[in-house]
């Protein structure tokens, strides 16, 4: 944390009320380049009185403008602001790279993603249907689907740009005002692109306000204040628990999305071609810092000695490299703290199982700046070990072994999360028993880590609270009034 800011460095500000702000503590976040160790950006380091002065904003002009009974504004402002984005895909997808470290090629699929998922809400602002029915003789009840008011929204720093506009565009699309509150390691990305919805003149100013700083403090005084009528998290579990109990003290909506532990299940028949690369990259892609990881690997013991090896070929055959780089397939871990917990898991796999490959830091030349780790695979692991059990968010798969579907079942279920799991069999009876009897809130069959905007995505047990995506994701964002009307 500095006050003190070179010139060249780009200067990020709160955005409220239509303005650029700077925060009241005259203090900064520096961010920084997690492959090369080079400073990125600076921005705000709020305090609670830029939270009050924000809230307060957004409030004013929810109550103030057209927007929450204006579908059609609504439409316009998200369409616009996915032509905006599209417009700047090159721009976005370096600032990305740059401070999140992910490959480039991965950041271009991020902001295409927010630009898709722009598009299906803008379209979907203007299908929040309701219902009618009728009562009684003479009465009649319409249920009237209403935004909520303010939307608190706090986001991580893995996919920062999507899963930040994967609630602020059902949120905004739903007529609600929105606050921000992204994550300290990677908030360029999103004031960026706040900087385009200053562009936007559908947008009422202040209906969107975006605003930097620690979630110890400022996301917790949005979780806890009377002018937020919801909260939609996504991050740590353990974050996700505090957020609950500070919303129950003004009984606030929260909807929260996780962490994983996700299993991919390889039954014997499964055609090992197509499954072995979209595995692999199920757990690499991100370095493996993606909620939906496939971090288990459950292999039936038939084939468990070709499937490891030819998964240790594909982590070894990855370049692990600065993402920037057009060839890189996996770039640095995003922090030193990611890193040194990365090594803490791999130190307990070395105790308690067998390292197939991988399990160390990458070190010597360009690595030696960043926190670059290598593919790991373990084999060999205790099921109550801290390494099968824990989110680990890392490039680390463990593999474990059934030698029965009911087995498989039973190992894929023994996990607090719930988030995803993908089924590998080309068994059709087979794929849809184990479909269903998967507690997760999204199953692949014969593929892994296929999202669509259309689609509802989010986590059973202690992976999350509610869905986001689809329409049930846009009425998450909605209220639910009955109004009664009784004729002579
Ligand atoms: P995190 O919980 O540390 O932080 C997430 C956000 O919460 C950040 O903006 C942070 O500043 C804020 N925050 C931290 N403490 C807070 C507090 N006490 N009150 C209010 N806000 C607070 O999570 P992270 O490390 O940024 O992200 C990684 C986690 O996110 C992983 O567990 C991952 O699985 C999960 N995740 C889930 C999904 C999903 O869709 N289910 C998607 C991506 C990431």
């Amino acid at each position: 944390m500095t006050a003190v800011v070179d010139q060249k460095t780009p200067v990020y500000y709160n955005y409220i009320g239509g303005n650029w702000v700077e925060s009241s503590s005259h203090e900064r976040i520096e961010s920084f380049n997690p492959a090369t160790g080079e400073l990125v950006s600076y921005s705000q380091k709020s305090n609670l009185h830029d939270v009050r002065e924000t809230i307060d904003s957004v409030h004013q002009n929810y109550v103030t403008s057209d927007w929450s009974v204006n579908p059609k504004r609504r439409y316009e402002a998200l369409t616009g602001l996915a032509q905006k984005m599209t417009e700047k895909m090159d721009e976005l997808s370096r600032i990305l790279t740059l401070e999140q470290g992910k490959t480039i090629r991965e950041s271009r699929v991020e902001i295409s993603s927010c630009i898709d998922t722009l598009k299906y809400f803008a379209g979907a602002a203007r299908t929040v249907f309701g219902r009618s029915i009728q009562l009684e003789p003479n009465n009649l009840g319409v249920i009237v689907k209403e935004p909520i008011g303010v939307v608190g929204i706090i986001s991580p720093w893995n996919w920062p740009a999507l899963l930040m506009v994967r609630e602020l565009a059902p949120a905004l699309a739903a007529g609600n005002g929105v606050i921000v509150k992204p994550a300290s390691l990677t908030p360029s990305i999103s004031v960026e692109i706040f900087k385009l919805i200053d562009e936007v003149p559908e947008f009422p100013k202040g209906i969107a306000s975006i605003i930097t700083g620690p979630g110890s403090s400022i996301g917790a005084a949005m979780a806890m204040s009377e002018k937020i009528d919801m909260i939609s998290f996504t991050g740590d579990t353990s974050t996700g628990r505090a957020i609950m109990e500070m919303g129950a003290k003004t009984i606030k909506k929260i909807a929260l999305e996780l962490g994983g532990k996700s299993p991919n299940v390889v039954f014997a028949d499964a055609n090992l071609d197509k499954a072995i690369p979209i595995i692999g990259k199920s757990i690499f892609i991100s370095a493996g810092q993606i909620c939906m990881a496939g971090s288990r690997v459950l292999i039936h013991e038939s084939i468990k000695d070709e499937v490891i090896a030819r998964l240790k070929e594909y982590a070894e055959g990855l370049r692990v490299e600065n993402g920037i780089l057009e060839s890189a397939d996996m770039g640095p871990l995003s922090s030193k703290s990611q890193l040194e917990i990365v090594e803490k898991y791999c130190e307990i796999g070395k105790e308690e199982g067998r390292i197939i490959t991988g399990g160390y830091r990458l070190t010597g030349g360009d690595y030696d700046k960043g926190y670059f780790f290598s593919p790991t695979i373990i084999d060999g692991l205790p099921a109550d070990s801290r390494v099968v059990k824990e989110e680990i968010f890392g490039p680390v798969l463990a593999v474990q072994t059934f030698s029965s579907d009911e087995e498989a079942l039973k190992i894929a279920n023994d996990s607090d999360f719930g988030l995803s799991a993908g089924v590998w069999t080309s068994d059709l009876n087979r794929a849809v028993k184990m479909s269903r009897g998967i507690k997760a809130g999204t199953v692949w069959i014969n593929t892994y880590n296929k999202n669509f905007p259309e689609a509802e995505f989010g986590g059973y047990k202690q992976s999350g609270l509610g869905r986001t995506r689809g329409i049930d994701g846009l009425m998450e964002y909605c209220e639910t009034k009955h109004v009664h009307i009784e004729t002579d």
